[in-house]
C-alpha cells in the first residue's frame, strides 16, 4: 500500500459543498471564486452565534478574513477550538492590542532599500510580490499589509527591486515572499522567476507559499513544469498543524517535488491553544516527513499588534525542541527561532544540555536527563 493511502486519507467535505462536482473541487480557480468571506457564507458551514458575527465583522475592518472551501472543509463544525478555525475566523482577542506590541516589529518596512525588498541579512533578500492569500490567517505577521491592495507592487516596483539585486552581487539568495506568491499568475511568476534568473550571482530562489495548507489545487503540473526551468526552487511551507496534512495537501507537495524539482521545508508558526504542545508538534513533524517536507523552522510568534493571545512563552518552544531532540528523528527536529523586534533578524534558542563546564570538561545532560563528560581538545 503506498504511504499516501495509507496515512493521508481523502479529506471530508462539509455537508454544503457535498454536490459540487470534482472538477469545480480540484480547481484553484473555482476554490479561489468561492471563497467564504461573509456571515452568510460561514452560517453555511458551522453555527456562529450573533456575538461572534459581531466580532468577526468588527475585526474585518483591521484585517480581512477569508477562506478557501477547501480549508473550511478542514474545520471541525462544532467545535470553537477547532485548531484550523481558530487560524483562519478572526476572534475578540484580536480586537486587543498591547501597548508593547507593533504593526511592523521586524522593521521590514524600514529596511527596504526599494519598494518591497526587505535586504536585512548580508547575502539574501526578501520581495514582496503580492498582497493575496487564498486564506488570511489570523496570526499573519504581515497583517499591517496583507489584504490591503494599497501595497500591491507594480511590475515597475518589481524592476527596481531586481536592479537592486544585479546591482548587489553579494545578494546569493532571493525568498519571494508576499501574501503568498501563488496568488500571482503563472505568467507574472513567469516574469519574476526569468528576470532572477537572468541575474548571474543568484544561486537559490525560495517560493515562501501557504497554498500546500490553504489552496493545494494551486499546485498544478503546469506550474511546476514552469518551476522547474528555474530551479533550484526551495519551497517554504507553513503547516501548523496535523489535520493540515490531508491528502490534497500531500499530492500538492509531491507535484512541487517530482515535477517542479522544488526542494519542500516547513516553517510552522508557535500558536497557542493551536500547537504549542509536543505532541502535536512532534505528530505534525512526523506527517511532514511522510510527505518529504522537511521541517525547517519552528517561529516564535511576533510582537505584532492583536496577536497576544496567540504567543506563548519563550520556554514554551524550548521546551518543545527539548520533547523532540533524541525522542524522535533528528529530521523531524527544526529550530526554534525569534525573528528580533526592530529588524535584529532571526536567533535560535535551544534548551540548556551544558550541566557543568570546568577547564576542559564538559557535563552535558541527554535527552532522558543523563550525564555525560567529553573532554574538550585544547
Ligand atoms: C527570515 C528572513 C530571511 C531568510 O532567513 P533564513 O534564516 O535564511 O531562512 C531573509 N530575509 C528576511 C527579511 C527574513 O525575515
Ligand atoms: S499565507 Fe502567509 S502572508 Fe498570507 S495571511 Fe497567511 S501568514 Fe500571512
Amino acid at each position: 500500500m503506498r504511504i499516501q493511502d495509507r496515512f493521508f486519507p481523502q479529506s471530508q467535505r462539509v455537508p454544503a459543498f457535498a454536490s459540487t462536482p470534482d472538477a469545480h473541487w480540484n480547481s484553484w480557480i473555482w476554490q479561489q471564486q468561492k471563497r467564504i468571506k461573509t456571515i452568510h457564507d460561514l452560517r453555511s458551514l458551522m453555527p456562529i452565534t450573533d456575538e461572534e458575527a459581531a466580532i468577526i465583522e468588527a475585526s474585518a475592518d483591521h484585517f480581512h478574513w477569508a477562506m478557501t472551501p477547501y480549508y473550511a472543509s478542514l474545520i471541525e463544525p462544532n467545535n470553537p477550538q477547532c485548531p484550523i478555525r481558530l487560524q483562519a475566523i478572526p476572534s475578540q482577542p484580536e480586537l486587543t492590542v498591547h501597548d508593547y506590541e507593533m504593526h511592523d516589529p521586524l522593521a521590514e518596512e524600514t529596511h527596504m532599500p526599494t519598494p518591497g525588498l526587505t535586504h536585512r541579512y548580508p547575502d539574501r533578500v526578501l520581495l514582496y510580490s503580492t498582497h493575496n492569500c487564498p486564506v488570511y490567517c489570523r496570526h499573519c505577521t504581515r497583517k499591517r499589509k496583507v489584504a490591503n491592495p494599497a501595497t500591491a507592487h507594480t511590475n515597475e516596483d518589481l524592476k527596481k527591486a531586481f536592479t537592486y539585486i544585479a546591482d548587489h552581487p553579494e545578494v546569493r539568495d532571493v525568498l519571494i515572499s508576499g501574501g503568498d506568491p501563488l496568488s500571482n499568475s503563472d505568467g507574472r511568476l513567469h516574469f519574476i522567476l526569468s528576470h532572477l534568473r537572468a541575474i548571474p550571482h543568484i544561486e537559490i530562489i525560495r517560493l515562501c507559499t501557504r497554498n500546500i495548507v490553504t489552496l493545494p489545487q494551486r499546485i498544478t503540473p503546469e506550474l511546476c513544469q514552469m518551476l522547474q526551468k528555474f530551479g533550484p526552487i526551495y519551497v517554504n511551507t507553513h503547516f501548523n498543524h496535523p489535520r493540515e496534512c490531508t491528502r490534497e495537501a500531500f499530492d500538492a507537495a509531491a507535484l512541487l517535488m517530482d515535477i517542479g524539482h522544488c526542494v519542500v521545508s516547513n516553517q510552522m508558526v508557535l500558536l497557542k491553544g493551536i500547537n504549542d504542545n509536543a505532541e502535536i508538534v512532534k505528530s505534525l513533524n512526523q506527517k511532514l516527513l511522510l510527505m518529504r517536507i522537511r521541517p525547517y523552522y519552528i517561529l516564535q510568534c511576533d510582537m505584532v499588534s492583536g496577536l497576544s493571545h496567540f504567543r506563548t512563552s519563550l520556554q514554551t518552544g524550548i521546551d518543545i525542541i527539548d520533547a523532540l531532540r533524541g525522542h524522535t528523528s533528528g529530521l523531524a527536529v527544526p529550530h526554534y527561532v525569534v525573528d528580533l523586534p526592530g529588524g535584529g533578524g532571526k536567533i535560535s534558542l535551544v534548551p540548556q544540555y551544558t550541566v557543568e563546564k570546568t577547564d576542559k570538561k564538559w557535563t552535558f545532560r541527554n535527552y532522558a536527563h543523563r550525564h555525560f563528560t567529553y573532554i574538550d581538545s585544547l
